[in-house]
């Protein structure tokens, strides 16, 4: 541990170390002789529901038992040091931008999400040559949707998408932004491509003709849309430096064992002082990392404004990721370039972190945003 964790917090880590060695581990050893690995999914998901883990990350409204930032931020971290995408069945659906949902939109959405009967995909990312940003036409009780998202993960697969939208009445006068939810097959939604990026994920480009949905299907109020947006998006980046410092302990653990094996010059590479400065480098980042992210994930249950702390911790922790990643592939050489080997694969895996959910240069002009326009922001 980077610093000391509550006893609670830890005997819950020492609980989920011994479910991954009896409940993941053993099942990532079958998943990678398999096509189909839903059913292997699926058993790590009642696993887990019997060990308790499903339901922190669900409100207690909907029989969860939900954890605080800090503990979230150490079990996240050491599902990634397990580096097996069987954890992703461990928590349970969250609730997401629908967490305040209320009345028709709660019952014909959040809650069957909350069931695991329906997912739901975002699209914010508009393409370059759009030839304005999507905009909703209001008028009476419905919005009418026009426009693109072009970057949606897990969209084709999707039941609905919550997409950001400029809301305007029929005189084109602006009212603000809004989040909606829109059905994936209604009319006028359009797949125009579906491509994959090289961590593995899928994802779909969408044109949106016409659309009508009725103005319950909007989150929260008018105007709330681009906020409501960012609040979820925090909570996803603390997740994301999480992960990048669990790649970041798997990495280490990798590394290390291949550089105490016997090397063709005669002695490990883990004998040779060059090696040893980078290796050391990299194990002092990694702890610098790892307290930054506990910090922020305690100012987070502080309950105080943690927007650019969560944003440091994202930016530092998935820079450093890559570098670690980066760095681990130069020291075991050529072979960790070879299609297959578990670098490669988190070499690939790693690289979207610096884009995903902000791109790195963007949240440091919001960081700065904050600081000399708002006088937000800690150290
Ligand atoms: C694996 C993956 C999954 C994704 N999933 C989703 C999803 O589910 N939903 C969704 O909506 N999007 C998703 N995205 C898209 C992602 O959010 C965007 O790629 C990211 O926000 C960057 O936007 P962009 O690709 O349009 O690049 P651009 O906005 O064109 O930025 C490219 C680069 O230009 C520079 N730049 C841009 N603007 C400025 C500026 N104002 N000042 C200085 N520099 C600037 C930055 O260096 C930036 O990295 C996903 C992306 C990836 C890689």
């Amino acid at each position: 541990m980077p610093e000391q964790l509550p006893p609670d917090i830890q005997a819950v880590l020492t609980q989920a170390k011994s479910f991954l060695a009896t409940e993941v581990v053993p099942r990532e050893a079958q998943r990678r002789a398999l096509d189909d690995d839903a059913a292997l999914h699926r058993a790590v998901r009642e696993a887990s529901k019997e060990a308790g883990f499903f339901y922190k990350t669900q409100p207690a409204a909907f029989g969860g038992r939900p954890a605080s930032a800090l503990e979230l931020t150490a079990l996240r971290e050491l599902w990634a040091e397990a580096n097996t995408p069987l954890t992703r069945s461990i928590f349970g659906p969250g609730p997401g931008l629908l967490h305040e949902a209320q009345g028709e939109l709660k019952v014909s959405y959040l809650d069957p999400v909350m069931a695991g009967e329906k997912k739901g995909a975002f699209g914010f990312t508009e393409p370059d040559d759009a030839v304005r940003p999507t905009w909703a036409t209001l008028n009476n009780e419905a919005l009418t949707i026009n426009g693109q998202k072009s970057y949606v993960t897990g969209g084709s697969t999707a039941d609905f998408l919550t997409i950001l939208v400029n809301v305007e009445d029929s005189e084109k006068t602006k009212l603000g932004t809004a989040m909606v939810v829109v059905d994936r097959t209604a009319p006028g939604v359009m797949i125009d491509r579906t491509f994959s990026s090289m961590e593995g994920g899928g994802h779909a480009a969408f044109r949106f003709e016409n659309v009508s949905v009725p103005v319950w299907h909007m989150i929260g109020s008018l105007g709330e849309g681009m906020p409501r947006a960012l609040a979820n998006i925090q909570n996803v980046r603390l997740m994301v430096a999480a992960e990048a410092t669990g790649i970041c302990l798997w990495t280490l653990a990798y590394l290390a064992e291949h550089l105490d094996q016997p090397h063709r010059t005669g002695t490990p590479l883990s004998t040779k002082e060059g090696v040893r400065l980078r290796y050391a480098d990299l194990r002092i980042e990694t702890y610098a990392a790892r307290s930054l992210l506990y910090r922020v994930a305690r100012w987070v249950d502080s309950g105080e404004n943690a927007v650019n702390e969560v944003i440091s911790a994202k930016v530092f922790c998935s820079e450093l990721a890559g570098k670690v990643v980066d760095t681990a592939v130069q020291l075991v050489g050529g072979s960790a370039l070879v299609v297959g080997h578990p670098l490669e694969a988190m070499y690939r895996k790693v690289r979207s972190m610096r884009l995903i959910e902000g791109a790195n240069d963007l949240l440091r002009l919001n960081l700065a945003k904050g600081y000399f326009e708002m006088g937000k922001g800690g150290l």
